[in-house]
């Protein structure tokens, strides 16, 4: 499953990561918590947890999310 992109406008934006108590996919980010809490239910496998953070303005997880987009524009078509 890939990442969703950053939520664009940059500085400012109010939006919300999941971060999961063990897992590598918290980079995602979402409009509105209802929406990150939805989608955690979907995701959350047996026995993790998670909390619905919020975010304003810059975040370093949507910087990582750029990086990663980054970097899969340079060598594309390796994963899904
Ligand atoms: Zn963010």
């Amino acid at each position: 499953m890939l990442p969703i992109p950053p939520l664009g406008g940059g500085e400012g934006v109010m939006h919300y990561h999941i971060r999961w108590s063990n897992s590598k996919i918290d980079w995602q980010a979402f409009r509105s918590p209802a929406e990150a809490n939805a989608s955690a239910r979907e995701l959350a496998r047996q026995g993790e947890t998670y909390v619905v953070e919020k975010f304003e303005g810059k975040c370093w997880r949507c910087a990582q999310i750029t990086e990663f987009y980054r970097q899969m524009k340079t060598q594309r078509g390796k994963t899904k």
